[in-house]
């Protein structure tokens, strides 16, 4: 059986990034599960559609031939033949992703693929990274943790990665889309059981070295 290491976070938070390192660092599997919802999103949009409209969210979900791989070190997404995986980073997906994310049928669909992945990964632990892999796709996980940062830090990270971005109006998208996220599930407040780690005065290295340390009690816990 594959292992869930599960960890949630709002936008900036670093919780790609330190998942992905964390990953690589141990062997691991590596899903990206905002990447299934932006590719959505995209599919969407690319259908003149727009994400706002459940309906036509539903109609690009029951035909949605996605390709997400879990090496850390092979980021691809595809939609079909679309290489999307620069175009799911745009603003304009960003921007849209909050509308699909809020359709439960689509959550239980994507949910199922990543169960399936997980269940059928070529490693023996999936760093799963999202907003609801503790709590809903995978309660029971032997690892589950919540990486928050303050607010204004996350915005200043998410502004450095999108060079060229107006540093303020990077902060409102942002703060705007955990605020439609969270209305959908909770990403801010650890469930029960679920270890906090909080990065707000942690550099990158920093991090990695608290959420292995995390990584390393719970599993010797689990195994043990
Ligand atoms: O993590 P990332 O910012 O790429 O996620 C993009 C979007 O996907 C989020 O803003 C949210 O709407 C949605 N999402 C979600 N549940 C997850 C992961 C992402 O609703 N587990």
């Amino acid at each position: 059986m594959t292992d869930f290491i599960a960890i949630d976070g709002p936008a900036g938070s670093g919780k790609s990034s330190v998942s992905k390192a964390v990953a690589r660092k141990l062997g691991f599997g590596y899903l990206d599960t905002g990447s299934a919802y932006r590719a959505l999103a995209w599919h969407v949009l690319a259908q003149g559609a727009d994400t706002a409209d459940a309906e036509a969210v539903r109609s690009a979900a029951s035909d949605f031939p996605l390709a997400l791989g879990l090496d850390p070190d092979i980021r691809t997404v595809r939609v079909g033949a679309a290489d999307i995986t620069d175009a799911i980073r745009e603003p304009r997906v960003s921007g849209a992703v909050s509308g699909v994310a809020r359709v439960p049928e689509v959550r239980e669909q994507v949910n199922r693929l990543f169960r399936t992945l997980v269940a059928e990964a070529p490693y023996p632990a999936v760093v799963v990274e999202g907003r609801d892999i503790t709590t809903v796709v995978a309660p029971d996980a032997p690892v589950r943790i919540l990486l928050t940062a303050a607010p204004e830090v996350r915005a200043a990270r998410r502004a450095g990665e999108l060079a060229g971005e107006n540093a303020a109006a990077v902060a409102e998208a942002l703060h705007r889309r955990d605020a439609s996220d969270s209305a959908v599930v909770d990403f801010l407040n650890a469930a029960e059981g679920v270890e906090v780690v909080d990065s707000t005065d942690l550099d990158f290295p920093q991090t990695i070295d608290a959420v292995l340390t995390v990584i390393q009690r719970r599993r010797g816990v689990h195994n043990g």
